[in-house]
């Protein structure tokens, strides 16, 4: 992967919780290491639907907070805010005449978020024309993705293919890279991990406001009295022990589950204890950037400058090959 760009984002809901943590953040810490990586928290994607404008500064910080935390080191990768660069939105804008509303209605996130809503917002159905212009303004090869995001990914590549064959070769067509970590269930059994649904854990929570949600945590329904055999394969508690616990007590919670060894609440205490022993650094590298404001600040300011000269170049080409920098000097050369 030397050489690569890597490209991602992340809403701005404050601090990170669980999923953001299994199904992104690792992976993005890891790739800092492996790539040029581009982390982006996109605030203009936050404002699709409806949202306290007074809290969202707030929420940004606390999201760059929670990035610094989980490991991302602003030496070794560039972390900044989507609206820093405005040429976000006029690339989206430009991407909108290349790409059909008929694959943006399509998408499956956009039925899904549009279903019962009476009057659905543009933005919502826009909302892949924006990731795309994230992706492509970086000129990124490769994407770290949910499964949830790969068909969005996939009309960014139709979509750096169509605006090539029109204007010229340019836009690399990105990469995917699926997170290992699979869909994960929220702590319900049910559905996505998120704060709005309550079905999680934030990454910086105190280990008795882990305990307090682990325990809550859907298990086996089949499991019903502690003398009941389990079934690890189906039981969600389980799924999330496999990032918080060794190869060997895994393979011991799986057999004693199966034999009704093990009760629900003491597995589920052994995943809570698992959880505030991976979180605990990261609890106390948030507690020093809190204390230092302006520092995350200075960070974000600087990985702004960064990618506005990138974005700043990518435009230049853009509006060339689209007859839209250069109007003024070809007409007056013409008198
Ligand atoms: Fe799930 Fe653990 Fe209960 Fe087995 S013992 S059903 S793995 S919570």
């Amino acid at each position: 992967m030397s050489g690569a760009r890597v490209f991602s984002g992340m809403q701005p809901t404050g601090e990170a919780h669980l999923g953001n943590y299994l199904g992104a953040l690792r992976q993005w810490v890891r790739l800092q290491d492996e790539a040029d990586c581009i982390y982006c928290i996109v605030d203009y994607h936050a404002i699709t639907l409806e949202y306290e404008p007074a809290r969202l500064p707030e929420r940004v910080l606390d999201l760059a907070v929670s990035f610094l935390a989980a490991g991302l080191n602003p030496d070794r990768c560039t972390i900044f805010v989507q609206s820093d660069v405005p040429e976000h939105t006029e690339l989206a804008w430009i991407l909108n005449t290349v790409a059909s509303v008929g694959e943006l209605e399509r998408m499956t996130q956009y039925k899904d978020k549009s279903a019962g809503m009476e009057s659905v917002p543009a933005g919502v159905l826009n909302y892949p024309i924006l990731q795309a212009a994230d992706i492509l303004l970086y000129r990124a090869d490769r994407v770290p993705v949910g499964e949830d995001q790969a068909q969005h990914l996939e009309l960014t590549r139709e979509i750096a293919r169509r605006w090539n064959r029109r204007f010229g070769e340019f836009f690399p067509e990105p990469q995917a890279l699926i997170s290992d970590a699979g869909r994960i269930r929220g702590l319900d059994g049910q559905a996505k991990m998120s704060k709005s649904r309550g079905n999680t854990v934030g990454m910086l929570d105190e280990p008795a406001e882990i305990w307090a949600r682990v325990r809550t945590a859907v298990t086996d329904p089949q499991r019903v009295r502690r003398s009941d055999p389990g079934r690890p394969e189906v039981c969600n508690v389980f799924a999330l022990h496999r990032f918080f616990t060794a190869a060997e007590p895994l393979a011991t919670i799986e057999r004693q589950c199966r034999a009704a060894e093990i009760g629900c609440v003491d597995c589920k205490r052994l995943l809570s204890e698992g959880i505030v022993r991976a979180f605990e650094p990261m609890r106390e590298r948030a507690a020093e950037y809190r204390a230092q404001p302006a520092r995350v600040r200075e960070i974000l300011g600087d990985g702004a400058a960064r990618c506005r000269a990138l974005a700043q170049e990518t435009m230049r080409e853009v509006r060339e090959r689209m007859g839209l920098r250069s109007w003024r000097e070809r007409t007056a050369a013409g008198g």
